[in-house]
């Protein structure tokens, strides 16, 4: 359930109302907004607590979340989270984030050929892989804490902020030593230790919609991290599994509008993994920011034909100027800051 104060409640009011419910067992998570405070009470469902909230003077009303994520839901935190990294990066305000890079760290030159390129594009933040969930063991596995190393040397020559893949809750620390986001890939959406371990850090978690996950186990998904009490979640669409083999994934918009009517947090989308081909990334990263999109993540290499992996979803440095160039009226028509 979620406490919804009086208008102009005071400090001292929210501290009565906060400890009451904390000497009942529960726990609780305050979001202040320009008019309210409300307070989302954790913990299971009592018909006593409720009225016993009801009857504080300083409480306006008690509401029941009905829907199964309470963290992650509108109806407990009706604003926008928008997160902020630094002074330069906002993700789900007025700005459309561009995440942009190769899908692997391969060595150290091309990383930083990639990192100049999505800067040149107007990218702030560097996508790679350094630990790459692969289909095939005996594919390209990543550079592991060596392309971590790269990233760090990449972050210092260019400024750019890092988002690199965490598999497992063992590497957690030493990914968040590395990442500004850690992002959580498909295949982990589900990996309910490695998100746990994810709400005990302090760094916003990018986290991908599993392969055949439904918006709502994906929202459960978020909400692990967010129970754990770290509230910086970002999602990200990245396409799903269905019948149709023209494409890697059938990459799903309408989850945009969608999971903005469920949920407070931003949502970008991924549109090289989500169809697998260059081709056709420029269309459907225009129609992911026409649909509501907060950000992309797009793929790109400095030589797509000899990358390690993803090669044929990734764009050149050239296509991706372009596109950048091409997003700017969309992001324009739609309200979006490119
Ligand atoms: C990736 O971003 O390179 C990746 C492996 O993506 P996904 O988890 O969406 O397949
Ligand atoms: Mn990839």
């Amino acid at each position: 359930m979620i406490v919804v104060m009086n208008p102009g409640a005071q400090e001292k009011d929210i501290n009565k109302i906060t400890d009451k419910l904390k000497q009942m067992g529960y726990g609780v998570h305050l979001s202040t907004g320009e008019n309210r405070t409300v307070i989302g009470v954790i913990g299971q469902r009592r018909e006593e607590a409720a009225q016993a909230m009801e009857a504080m003077p300083e409480v306006e009303q008690v509401v029941f979340i009905t829907r199964p994520f309470k963290l992650a839901g509108r109806e407990f935190h009706p604003e926008n989270t928008v997160i902020s990294i630094g002074d330069q990066v906002t993700i789900g305000g007025v700005d459309l984030t561009v995440m942009a890079g190769p899908c692997a760290v391969e060595n150290e030159e091309q990383l930083l050929q990639a990192a100049e390129a999505v800067k040149a594009g107007g990218a702030k933040i560097l996508r790679a892989g350094a630990f790459k969930p692969r289909t095939s063991p005996y594919s390209f596995q990543g550079l592991e804490q060596e392309g971590l190393d790269f990233l760090n040397e990449v972050r210092t020559k260019t400024g750019l902020l890092i988002v690199t893949e965490v598999m497992d809750q063992f590497t957690v620390k030493e990914v968040a030593e590395c990442a500004d986001i850690i992002q959580v890939g498909a295949r982990n959406m589900q990996n309910y230790y490695l998100l746990r371990e994810l709400g005990k850090i302090r760094k916003p978690v990018l986290l991908k919609r599993g392969l055949s996950a439904t918006i709502e186990e994906w929202l459960m998904a978020a909400e692990y991290i967010l129970s754990g009490g770290n509230y910086e979640v970002i999602l990200c669409e990245r396409g799903i599994r269905t019948f149709e083999p023209y494409t890697r994934n059938t990459l799903d918009l309408s989850a945009v509008p969608l999971v903005k009517q469920l949920s407070h947090l931003p949502i970008i989308v991924d549109p090289s993994h989500g169809t697998g081909l260059a081709a056709l990334v420029p269309a459907m990263s225009k129609a992911a920011l026409a649909a509501g999109a907060d950000g992309l993540m797009i793929e790109v290499h400095p030589n797509p034909q000899e990358a390690l992996s993803d090669g044929p979803q990734s764009l050149t440095p050239g296509q991706f100027k372009d596109l950048t160039n091409e997003l700017k009226g969309v992001a324009l028509s739609v309200g979006k800051l490119i």
